[in-house]
């Protein structure tokens, strides 16, 4: 059996990983390529978990457009499937990269497995272009991954076959616990920041950049000065992103803005974090690990298994709900609580259902 693995971003590294490193690890033939869809994130996030692609399509451009994103995936993906000829191609969550790999090994009959199936917004342009891609993917998959219940009856709804489709947990799980067993929390931590009272902050989805963005860091800001309680926030790269940060809260003493970091300086950050302010996918499905509550800075969410746990606030993006939703989560103490998302053997499961199917 041969099992493609294709991955462009950071969150995709670190949910796909743990998947490549189990069949890896295993003996079993992998191959690893990497799209680069977001060059500098991507590379910081393959060292940490020490893997090398076999394949780098070295997509990224400067101003790169989406449609120049799945144009040049599927251009340059294509020699290799067809040089290669896995068995199944394995793409995560719902990133351009995902969408075009997915496309092009659909093209060539090709099965593809879906990791992180199901999840749904049920808001076309929010996020945008996440939910069409994770739609698009979900219908063309062989395989359907759902990390919930909640994904499954998603997918089940859109009429997709019953047999196609496995609750095995979300393999970020997976991730942060074969991290957490290496790493001193303290002592990274400290190499980033001398404080012990912070909120953590993350922030970048492209239908956040704007307005929406700028009022949740005015409602962060004014709870961070009225409370006098550090922000701590690795700012995305995306220059959108950062012009809008820079503006905002670029001089203001309570905010201690640093670079992205690794997974392993990011989970001790969490690790240290009062609560956590985030519009992150991936954010929200760690928190729960380290028993931090999370105020989720978007109108909707794919992940209300969240909410409904008591584990978070859909706070919208509004200047005033944002900052009544930081208040409340000031408020909570969660004690060691069940990660709704997984239990760090997603990964071992993905690979029986495989096994079993594809000599
Ligand atoms: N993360 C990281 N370093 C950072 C910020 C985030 O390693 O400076 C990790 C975080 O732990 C999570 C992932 O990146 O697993 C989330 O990535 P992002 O928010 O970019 O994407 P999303 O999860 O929303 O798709």
């Amino acid at each position: 059996m041969k099992s493609c693995f294709v991955f462009g971003t950071r969150p995709e590294v670190i949910k796909t990983a743990p998947v490549y490193l189990y069949f890896k690890n295993l003996g079993e033939e992998v191959i690893l390529i990497a799209t680069a869809q977001h060059r500098e994130m991507m590379d910081m996030m393959i060292k940490v978990f020490n893997i090398k692609p076999d394949y780098d399509l070295d997509v990224m451009t400067q101003n790169q457009s989406l449609n120049m994103i799945v144009s040049r995936v599927m251009e340059r993906i294509e020699p290799i499937l067809m040089k290669e000829r896995p068995d199944i191609v394995f793409v995560q969550g719902d990133t351009t990269t995902a969408l075009s790999a997915c496309l092009a090994a659909f093209h060539l009959s090709i099965p593809v497995a879906h990791i992180e199936a199901g999840l749904r917004s049920g808001d076309l342009y929010d996020p945008f272009p996440e939910e069409l891609n994770r739609r698009l993917i979900d219908v063309s998959c062989r395989y359907l991954f759902a990390p919930t219940k909640r994904a499954k009856e998603n997918l089940l709804r859109e009429g997709l076959d019953e047999n196609r489709i496995f609750i095995v947990g979300n393999t970020v799980i997976d991730a942060l616990e074969l991290i957490r067993k290496k790493i001193n929390m303290v002592s990274l931590r400290k190499e980033l920041i001398d404080s012990d009272y912070y909120i953590l902050m993350t922030l970048h989805r492209r239908e956040n950049i704007g307005e929406k963005m700028r009022s949740i860091l005015r409602a962060t800001a004014d709870f961070a000065q009225k409370n006098d309680i550090r922000v701590v926030f690795p700012v995305h790269k995306n220059p959108n992103v950062r012009q809008i940060v820079d503006e905002e809260v670029g001089k203001n003493p309570n905010f201690i803005l640093i670079e992205p970091v690794d997974y392993l300086h990011f989970l001790s950050l969490l690790d240290g974090a009062k609560f956590v302010v985030t519009d992150s996918g991936g954010v929200q499905e760690e928190a729960p690990s380290f028993n931090k509550f999370v105020v989720v800075a978007r109108q909707t969410t794919e992940r209300p298994e969240l909410i409904e746990a008591g584990l978070g606030i859909l706070a919208g993006t509004s200047k005033e709900t944002v900052y009544e939703a930081i208040n409340e989560a000031n408020r909570k103490n969660l004690n060691s609580i069940e990660n709704p998302f997984g239990d760090g053997k997603s990964s071992e499961r993905i690979y029986k259902i495989i096994r079993g199917d594809i000599a």
